[in-house]
């Protein structure tokens, strides 16, 4: 059984009392005894002995289904993707199942009804002490053939005691039905535009490979109508009677995102993001397992919900690291939705302005096809790009005088403008030139930032805050806010442009999916002109009348100290400058930099992304780094900076010298103390996936029983999007 333990094994159960061997299927929910609760686990594998003594196997309570919950492919996935990232087995089937099903409720839809047992009428009929809510109800269920829970919920709060007792008295039965089909949304469906001759030719080499297996890399630039690619190759898929599932972004995954699909197909939709409730998960989950909804999209772990009838898995924006979970069960959903086309058989199609490093050489080496929209959709014509060197022009209020003319040049013309600064908050730091002082992080190696809306000093790696001082808490001067973030851009903006009006976008303005729609209808409306914003404005929103977009700081990506940082930033610059001209007027790009000869800023303006991605894998390759090497992370968190040194180093010896895999470590992690806590890294790297792979299995059960272990908390990442 695998069961949702932090322990890298199956548990052995006896068979429950009356079950037969040969009546069970892998994948089905079984309960068992854990310790003294009861758990539901899912059935890994049978056998016929155990290494357990007899007298300490228990049997398991209750099988829970009659038929596996996830399908062989989506099981066999769960179970390969525990194996590849070293996770306990019982805490990846967690992460694949919908709470619901694990704490226990059918797999299956059921409604349950009311009925009045006829022979009760007398009884009731002759039954005191009624108060007029339960006499209501009685008349109610015996107007009617049956109640069901909503009927039920019509007639006024809180049936449900009633109904208890009623059945108690055995007035009343209850059964279970399924639920009336999924309704298809009515209404026009609108067609989709005539394609341009290179989505044509996508679409076209998408629908007319053989059966089977196909992955394919769409790499389309900003608005050239990778979507309508999706759409084209999801249509034939629903028209053969099969569903299509669409792996989006987080953030990307918007109401307006989702009507887009809804506009073009009148099907059921299942559509699964983080902010469901447990209830409309499984909902949905269940409308993508039995195939009712043959459209399914859903973020990072939608790659685990199982289809009746596959036929296509489509990964927008492939490069967005939303698709690699960062802790606990640290999978790719990129990666998996290879895996898990090429054993159903079907295409997969990446698709992205940007794709990662990653995906191009495989392209490049010919696993992948690679399918080109190298021009706008529409009339809109290709940005241009230029550089505003912030060593000759000034800033003030973050904005060089070459970027405000350019925006007074637009926002005059009836364009918006658009200003991207990847920093939150109002400044970076609260800064004492008396003597230095720049307000740190009591728990982690970094500075607060200031956030004056709030009043607050806000720790963006531990979330701790405090009041703004007055003054230096060492020498009492005057203290000042050094550098920009979006608030005060917003400030800025005021004075810059009074009266014009600003909508900001960060995770400190927008909260939830309602208010960054609330927050892109002002935008669509027309009624803001001016928008700012972080990392969260270049995930896939189309902003038809912004003909600017400032780069406002391009040089804190310039200086990164992990080895992907280059790529993020050349994705982020790209993404954004993406945003601006998508309509028939030509769009204007500003990067502000110190640093204007940077190589990697003068590859993207001679060659786009393109060419900066050729030189960043040639140096990538050069520099032995994914994707040319294998890279695998242990890390360790301890409350004392020696604990996790040593236990990496005990890890390292544990080792020995392995074939083929190099261990490099331990160290430090860049910010090193985070929420008090100190963090140390060691990496392993290895030229192929197998010897990483022996590694880590042989390796990681003694790494977890070094002594040195009980005084950390340790995590292996394989494929880390983040070594630093
Ligand atoms: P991408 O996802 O590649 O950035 P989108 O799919 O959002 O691009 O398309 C950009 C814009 O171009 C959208 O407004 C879309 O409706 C439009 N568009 C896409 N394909 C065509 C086409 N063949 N003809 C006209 N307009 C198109
Ligand atoms: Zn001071
Ligand atoms: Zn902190």
């Amino acid at each position: 059984m695998a069961l949702d333990a932090p322990l890298r094994t199956l548990f052995d159960y006896r068979l429950p009392e009356g079950v037969d061997a040969g009546a069970l299927s892998l994948g089905l929910r079984i309960e068992v005894p854990f310790g003294r609760r009861r758990m539901v686990g899912v059935l890994a594998g049978i056998a016929a002995t155990s290494a357990l003594p007899a007298s300490k196997l228990r049997a398991a309570t209750a099988v829970l289904d009659a038929e596996p919950a996830l399908d062989p492919v989506t099981f066999g996935l769960v179970r390969w993707a525990a194996d590849y990232y070293h996770h306990p087995v019982g805490e990846a089937f967690a992460a694949a199942l919908p709470v619901a099903l694990r704490a226990g409720r059918p797999l299956l839809a059921r409604e349950t009804r009311w009925q009045l047992v006829p022979s009760a009428e007398e009884a009731i009929a002759a039954a005191k002490r009624l108060g007029p809510r339960q006499r209501a109800l009685l008349t109610a269920l015996g107007a009617h053939d049956s109640l069901g829970a909503e009927e039920l919920a019509a007639l006024g709060a809180g049936a449900a005691a009633p109904l208890r007792d009623f059945a108690a008295r055995g007035w009343v039965r209850s059964f279970e039905v399924a639920p009336p089909a999924a309704e298809a949304p009515t209404g026009a469906v609108a067609p989709g535009p005539a394609l341009t001759a290179a989505q044509a030719r996508a679409v076209e080499a998408i629908l007319g490979t053989a059966p089977g297996f196909a992955p394919f890399l769409l790499y389309g630039v900003t608005g050239s109508g990778k979507t309508e690619v999706y759409l084209r190759a999801i249509e034939a898929v629903l028209a053969a009677g099969r569903q299509a599932l669409v792996l989006v972004p987080e953030i990307a995954l918007t109401p307006q995102a989702v009507a887009r699909f809804r506009a073009r197909f009148a099907v059921p939709l299942a559509v699964l993001h983080s902010a469901l409730a447990d209830g409309e998960r499984l909902a949905m989950w269940r409308l993508a397992r039995s195939g009712e909804a043959p459209l399914v999209i859903g973020t990072r772990s939608a790659v685990f919900v199982p289809l009746a009838r596959p036929g296509i898995v489509i990964v927008d924006e492939e490069h967005d690291a939303s698709y690699k979970q960062q802790e606990g069960f640290r999978y790719s959903a990129r990666d998996l939705a290879v895996l898990r086309a090429q054993r159903h058989g079907i295409p997969v199609l990446l698709g992205s302005a940007t794709p990662s490093l990653e995906t191009l050489h495989q392209a490049a080496s010919g696993r992948y096809r690679r399918l080109d929209l190298p021009e706008r959709a529409g009339s809109a014509g290709a940005p241009s790009l230029a550089l505003v060197d912030l060593r000759v022009h000034e800033e003030r209020h973050g904005l060089a005088t070459p970027a405000v003319l350019a925006m007074h040049r637009h926002l005059d013309a009836g364009g918006q403008v658009l200003l991207y600064l990847n920093r939150r908050g109002y400044a970076p730091s609260l800064y004492c030139a008396g003597c230095g002082w720049a307000a740190p992080c009591s728990a982690c190696d970094a500075r607060l930032t200031v956030h004056l809306k709030a009043h607050r000093l806000v720790c963006h790696h531990c979330g701790a805050s405090a009041p703004v001082p007055y003054a230096c808490p060492r020498c009492s001067t005057e203290l000042k806010p050094l550098g920009q973030g979006t608030e005060r851009i917003e400030d800025a903006l005021d004075a810059l442009f009074p009266g014009v009006p600003v909508v900001r976008i960060d995770r400190d303005t927008i909260r939830s999916r309602d208010e960054i729609e609330a927050a892109l209808g002002r935008v669509h409306s027309g009624e803001a002109r001016i928008l700012v914003g972080t990392q969260m404005l270049t995930k896939g929103h189309d902003f038809p009348d912004v003909t600017l977009v400032v780069v406002l700081n391009a040089d804190q990506g310039l200086f990164g100290t992990d080895f992907r940082a280059s790529e993020r930033l050349a994705q982020s610059i790209v993404q954004v400058a993406g945003r601006a001209g998508r309509a028939s007027r030509p769009g204007e790009v500003l990067i502000q930099s110190a640093c204007p000869g940077h190589p990697l800023l003068a590859r993207l303006l001679e060659g786009g992304y393109e060419g900066f991605a050729t030189a960043a894998l040639a140096e990538r390759e050069a520099a032995a780094l994914p994707p040319f090497q294998r890279l695998a992370v242990l890390r360790a968190e301890a409350a004392r900076r020696e604990d996790g040194l040593d236990f990496l180093a005990s890890a390292r010896r544990a080792a020995g010298t392995p074939a083929g895999v190099r261990l490099l470590g331990p160290a430090p992690a860049v910010l090193e103390r985070r929420a008090g806590r100190f963090r140390a890294q060691l990496l392993l790297e290895s030229a192929g996936r197998g010897p990483l792979q022996a590694l880590l299995a042989a390796w990681l059960p003694a790494v977890e029983a070094l002594p040195e272990a009980r005084r950390v908390r340790m995590a292996i990442d394989v494929d880390p999007l983040e070594v630093t």
